[in-house]
């Protein structure tokens, strides 16, 4: 009976842990999470597009501008819009852990940048392309297959909404997440 108001004691602490663990994790801000994924060498951000076209709306600029408090800048060729969009933090915390926690390592080929099908969740900031995983460049057959499905299905856990890529129409060589 003793012993009692120790276990509620220890229940207690335990749960405080658990809550103070949640509250670390939701503190993290759109600008630290920017700046941590900048900061990790397995994830590669282009800073040109597949287009060939050089401008401020390039992966590594949008990242860059989101660290910095920034919005990040959308391209104004093809369909793209210009302007500007607030990246979504979703997306980037599984950009960031899809290094962290699943060890993936890979090349972020658009983010807000570039031109895609009209209306395309890149232009709201809430996809991002990845044309490289663990070394092997994303296609549809051999190690460019097996990486890019496997990166497909941890962007998924990370509760991604679509999710793209080799065997689906125009993403043979990339794969989509989109939050
Ligand atoms: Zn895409």
């Amino acid at each position: 009976m003793k012993r009692a108001p120790l276990m509620i004691s220890a229940a207690l602490a335990s749960s405080l842990a658990v809550m103070a663990t949640a509250t670390t994790a939701e503190a993290a801000t759109r600008p630290a999470i920017a700046k941590s994924i900048l900061n990790h060498r397995g994830i590669s951000l282009a800073t040109t597009h597949d287009s060939g076209v050089r401008d401020k709306a390039n992966a590594k600029q949008n990242i860059t501008d989101t660290a910095a408090g920034r919005k990040a800048r959308r391209s104004s060729y093809g369909t793209a819009p210009g302007g500007s969009v607030t990246l979504n933090t979703n997306m980037l915390n599984a950009m960031l852990k899809l290094n962290t926690v699943k060890r993936f390592t890979f090349r972020v080929t658009e983010v807000a940048g570039g031109s895609h099908s009209r209306g395309s969740k890149h232009y709201a900031g809430r996809a991002f392309d990845v044309g490289t995983v663990n070394g092997a460049r994303v296609s549809t057959g051999g190690a460019g297959y097996t990486k890019a499905k496997k990166f497909m299905k941890a962007c998924r856990s990370y509760g991604a909404v679509l999710v793209l890529g080799p065997g689906d129409a125009g993403h043979s060589t990339h794969v989509h997440c989109q939050w």
